[in-house]
């Protein structure tokens, strides 16, 4: 069954990958995105799927775009929470603006479009809510106490939300990749590249279809009984538990 679905951050990168592979699926996919309207332009024109700007980080904002889109599409009943930011630098030279700028788009999103749309999924006694954390997430990463913490902010939300959810016919599940080639890992210098890559058992970064298959499996109507879990993608580069 169609059903509508929303990416965050879905215009580009793995966001991009999620949205195809949801429309794949036969549901209504809308994108979101922060502020590359050119970048949204291309998507939609490559994918013919919607594209909205609001900033994910801004409660007002989000509210306000969410209820655009259930106006436009029907009811949301799939939401992927993948927009995310890097700005990266050790603490002792992290400002507050990177600190703030990190955990609003990449955390306090989660809350911004969950407290937006828990309370109609539990009425309709459906949901699908997919959350992208990240490895550094459940590894930590030097020069990412603003990544790290957010993401795995991210983890602690996800099972506490699907604890909240269960009974009402929602699952909250969590996908950690590791490196995935996208802007986000092109913007890290090659030679650090590098010696991440030799990090990775499979010998190679993560594309975005290794991440965008498993939100399709997460999103299955069928699969009632995965919730509170944590996905991790990494190619063996790090065994969470
Ligand atoms: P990209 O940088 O390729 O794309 C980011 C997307 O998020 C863009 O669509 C961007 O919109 C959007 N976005 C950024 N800020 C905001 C905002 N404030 N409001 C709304 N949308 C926003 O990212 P990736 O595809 O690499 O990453 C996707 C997710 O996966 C992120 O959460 C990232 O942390 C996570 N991840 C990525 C890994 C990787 O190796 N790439 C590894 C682990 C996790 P716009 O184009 O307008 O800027």
């Amino acid at each position: 069954m169609g059903r509508v679905a929303v990416v965050t951050g879905g215009t580009r990168g793995i966001g991009e990958a999620i949205c195809v592979e949801l429309k794949n699926m036969g549901h209504q996919v809308v994108a979101n995105y922060g502020g590359n309207d050119q970048a949204a332009k291309e998507f939609t024109d490559r994918t013919g799927i919607p594209a909205f700007k609001f900033d994910v980080g801004d409660y007002d904002a989000v509210e306000a775009g969410l209820k655009q889109i259930e106006s436009d599409f029907g009811p949301i009943d799939i939401l992927v929470n993948n927009a995310g930011i890097t700005r990266d630098g050790v603490l002792a030279k992290m400002n507050c603006d990177n600190w703030n700028a990190v955990l609003d788009t990449n955390l306090k999103s989660c809350y911004n479009t969950c407290h937006t749309l828990v309370p109609g999924m539990r009425d309709r006694k459906f949901g699908r809510i997919i959350n992208i954390s990240s490895v550094n997430g459940q590894a930590g990463q030097y020069g990412q106490v603003n990544y790290t913490a957010a993401k795995a902010g991210i983890l602690g939300f996800t099972k506490a939300l699907a604890l909240e959810t269960a009974k009402y016919g929602i699952t909250v599940n969590a996908i950690a990749p590791g490196y995935v080639d996208t802007e986000m890992v092109r913007a890290v210098p090659a030679d650090v590249l590098e010696k991440i890559v030799r990090r990775i058992p499979v010998g190679r970064l993560g594309n975005t279809g290794d991440i965008s298959r498993a939100a399709g499996f997460l999103a299955d109507e069928q699969n009632s009984f995965i919730t509170g879990a944590t996905l991790s993608i990494n190619g063996g580069q790090f065994m969470a538990n």
